[in-house]
């Protein structure tokens, strides 16, 4: 973690090449990975974009010694950090981490981290699909964790559904467990083919919320071409960055997440890899709307040339960058503020990966007393670069340090977390979300946000 300064900010955007050579790493992180690291010199890696190939440059954003947000211990021992580098391609606009974390890093050490992804708009998905381009369709093929509800729903409609295994085998002897740092791996065009070997093709292919997570976004949707049938159709549902970006949201970027796709960038990859755009429907959520978009093979696989730029997107991503120091000044003077003479005053409640990246990435540790979850499996957990363990709701009633709750949860269910909580408001306690843009956000009085 970087030391606090006077100010609390650490300007980190960039450039800051030297910080990036000196942090990154060796280890192979699959085949796609490596490519996108041309060693053209002999000491400045050099990162290409995942969609165009162009040369990245490094105006970016750079968080440093970030621990890996699933790294939940035991105990409160210093934890493993890195460096996370965001960037925006120049020519295709598509918003990358350049340097994805070796897989195994990654790889979860517990078995229980899994995450959820939004399904309330899938009968609406499959009204689509099945009233349009999908009217003939008569079988379904998902491959990855997500897919499962779609299959479900197209199954109720008549068609045949086959969650597909296209996770590469793992050896390791059980100290790990594999998850979707690896299921994107098995998105290549070797393991696909001889799946399409003995399984055959689908009508609709599914793949929701596992191309943000590619190393080879583009190698993924070419590779998926070999299980979509004459006149099917690949369905790819990926989260759109386009919310928090304009809100400003730090606890957004996440090592897990390589790609940060909005609608154009989503098009243009579509197209690069050789589909066509059938449909692309935008779902509205409160932090990020869901982007499904229908892509159907074009007789060819060489894609149209990603050479159109949105210079929208790249003002977008500018200011979001330009925002940090800022963004970060005031949230770290405010929660400090807000822990109080003792610096005990603050509880965290919701400890998943954004919660996580947002402690770290302003450098908040010190000032939370208390982190809060109710998840069974977290509880007496560490998380990732925090000095206390994760207790539940009704241990935090008990709390009497406490004078300020931040919510890390969904907007839609924040309303259920301040039932539960009555008792502190009761006292006096003030409860703000950590996401920028949502009512009573802590960010709603930075004039960073607007
Ligand atoms: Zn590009």
């Amino acid at each position: 973690m970087s030391t606090p300064t006077d100010t609390g900010v650490e300007a980190c955007s960039f450039p800051c090449q030297e910080q990036l050579l000196s942090q990154r790493s060796t280890a192979s992180s699959g085949g796609a990975a490596e490519k996108n690291v041309v060693e053209s010199m002999r000491t400045a890696p050099v990162f290409h974009c995942r969609l165009c190939n162009r040369l990245l440059d490094n105006r970016g954003l750079l968080l440093t010694q970030i621990p890996i947000c699933n790294r939940f211990t035991t105990s409160k021992e210093p934890v493993e950090r890195h460096d996370l580098h965001l960037d925006q391609c120049a020519r295709c606009q598509l918003i990358q981490l350049c340097e994805p974390l070796p897989v195994d890093k990654v790889m979860p050490r517990l078995p229980w981290i899994k995450y959820r992804e939004p399904e309330g708009h899938l009968d609406s998905v499959v009204d689509r699909l099945l009233s349009a381009h999908c009217s003939k369709a008569g079988s379904s093929f998902g491959v990855g964790p997500f897919d499962q509800p779609l299959l479900c729903r197209l199954e109720q409609r008549g068609l045949s559904s086959l969650v597909l295994e296209t996770r590469p085998p793992q050896s390791d002897g059980g100290a790990r467990f594999p998850y979707l740092e690896t299921w994107q791996l098995g998105l290549n065009a070797a393991i696909l083919a001889g799946i399409a070997d003995t399984r055959g093709k689908a009508d609709i292919v599914s793949c929701r919320y596992l191309l943000e997570h590619c190393h080879d976004p583009l190698g993924a949707l070419r590779a998926l071409r070999q299980l979509v049938s004459v006149d099917g159709v690949l369905i790819v549902e990926v989260p759109d960055s386009t919310k928090f970006l304009a809100a400003r949201d730090f606890s957004f970027i996440w090592e897990e997440h390589i790609s940060y796709f909005v609608e154009s960038t989503l098009r243009l990859l579509a197209a690069k890899a050789g589909y066509a755009v059938l449909d692309l429907h935008r779902y509205p959520g409160d932090l990020e709307d869901a982007l499904v978009a229908v892509l159907r093979p074009s007789a060819s696989e060489s894609g149209a040339d990603a050479a159109q730029t949105c210079s929208s997107q790249s003002d977008l991503f500018r200011s979001y960058v330009s925002s940090l120091p800022q963004t970060r000044d005031f949230v770290r003077s405010s929660v400090a503020a807000a822990a109080g003479p003792s610096g005990d005053g603050v509880a965290l409640f919701g400890i998943g990966h954004q919660a996580v990246m947002f402690v770290n990435a302003f450098d908040l540790s010190k000032y939370v007393a208390a982190a809060v979850d109710d998840d069974p499996n977290k509880c007496g957990y560490f998380p990732p670069g925090l000095r206390v363990p994760v207790i539940p709701s009704q241990a935090l009633l008990q709390d009497n340090r406490i004078q300020t709750c931040l919510l890390a949860v969904a907007p839609g269910i924040e309303h259920k977390i301040r039932d539960k909580l009555a008792p502190l408001a009761e006292r006096g306690v003030q409860f703000h979300s950590i996401f920028a843009g949502v009512p009573g956000s802590l960010l709603s009085r930075s004039s960073s946000w607007r």
